[in-house]
This record gives C-alpha cells, sequence and structure tokens, in this order.
C-alpha cells in the first residue's frame, strides 16, 4: 500500500511562493486521492509491490496516471523548503548548469518559458541522461521523464490546482515564486 508522503517543512512554510490553503488542497486533497486511486487499482495485480517507477515504467491507463502523478507530485514536494533571498543553485548542479546553459539566469528563462509555454495540464522537468547531459522536457498530464530513460532532479507542476488558489490563472507568476523556494541540496542529492 502506498500512502501519502509527509512533508519536510510546515504548511505555511513556504508562503508566499505557496500558501498553507494550496499545500492543504494540493497535498491533503488531490495527492492523497491520486494515493487512494492508485492502492484500489493494483490491488490483487502484479503491480502489488512494485515501485511507484516500475508500476510509471510498465502500466498505462488509469494505473499509469495515479502511479505517475504520485512520484511527480512525490518529487515536487520534497524538492522545496522556506524562502530564501537570492536562492541561487549550489554545488555540482550549480556547474552542470553554468556549463550546459551558460548561466542560471538564461536556465531560469528557459525552464520557466517551457513551463508557461505547456498547453493544458502536465510538467516541465529537468533530468540528467545517460551521459550526464542536463534537458528540459515537458510532460502533458501525469508524464515523467524516467519513461525515457531520463534521471528526474527538478519538477514544476502546471496543473491549475498548484496555482489557481494563490495565483488564480496567473501561470507564470506562480513559476516565478518557486524559485526562492527550491532547496538545491535536494537537487544535488538526485544527481548523485
Ligand atoms: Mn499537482
Amino acid at each position: 500500500m502506498f500512502e501519502l508522503i509527509k512533508l519536510p517543512y510546515a504548511p505555511e512554510a513556504l508562503a508566499p511562493a505557496i500558501s498553507a490553503e494550496t499545500i492543504a488542497f494540493h497535498h491533503g486533497k488531490h495527492l492523497q486521492t491520486y494515493v487512494n486511486n492508485l492502492n484500489a487499482a493494483i490491488a490483487g495485480t502484479t503491480f502489488e509491490g512494485k515501485t511507484l517507477e516500475q508500476i510509471v515504467c510498465a502500466s498505462e491507463g488509469g494505473i499509469f496516471n495515479n502511479a505517475g502523478q504520485i512520484l511527480n507530485h512525490n518529487m515536487y514536494f520534497l524538492q522545496f523548503r522556506a524562502p530564501r533571498e537570492n536562492n541561487v543553485p549550489t554545488g555540482k548542479i550549480a556547474e552542470l548548469i553554468d556549463a550546459q546553459f551558460g548561466s542560471f539566469e538564461a536556465f531560469r528563462k528557459e525552464f520557466s518559458a517551457k513551463g508557461a509555454g505547456l498547453f493544458g495540464s502536465g510538467w516541465v522537468w529537468l533530468s540528467a541522461d545517460a551521459e550526464g547531459k542536463l534537458v528540459i522536457t515537458q510532460e502533458g498530464n501525469a508524464g515523467n521523464p524516467v519513461t525515457k530513460g531520463l534521471k528526474p532532479l527538478l519538477t514544476f507542476d502546471v496543473w491549475e490546482h498548484a496555482y489557481y488558489i494563490d495565483y488564480r490563472n496567473a501561470r507564470p507568476a506562480y513559476i516565478a515564486g518557486l524559485w526562492s523556494i527550491i532547496n538545491w541540496e535536494e537537487i544535488n542529492n538526485r544527481l548523485k
């Protein structure tokens, strides 16, 4: 049985980038529903006992959608910490971003544009490929780059439920706010 992840911060800790009310709905209601749905859908199937990654890479339809959404949201919620001014990358991920995109600003601009420009519901991702090269990709609905052999490092949820309470329809403002709460130590851990 999969369980709702516990957040490593208080519900109000991410404000103003993400409010406690959004956490209550997004983590407490939307993510809980995906967990409940997946547990019900895999009961008595060969997916019982498998990891989320294994299920996402081997399923389709409702099982894929719910497992993908749990995997995506776990990565999303666990990459945040309380807002910091000038919250720029550190360590290995900073070196890789500078080497490949020229600067953090250039990377942030491209990633933000791909998040704002994704039509409909989905996710924008920074991943590493098999050679360690960084790639930015868009995934619709519950998609996750693991199905393409990539290692996901950072993701922004651009489903409306992620921002409608705090930003209404202003997806670019939501994306701009998220840069202040990225825990770059966690992103470096995912690189290892
Ligand atoms: Mn979401």
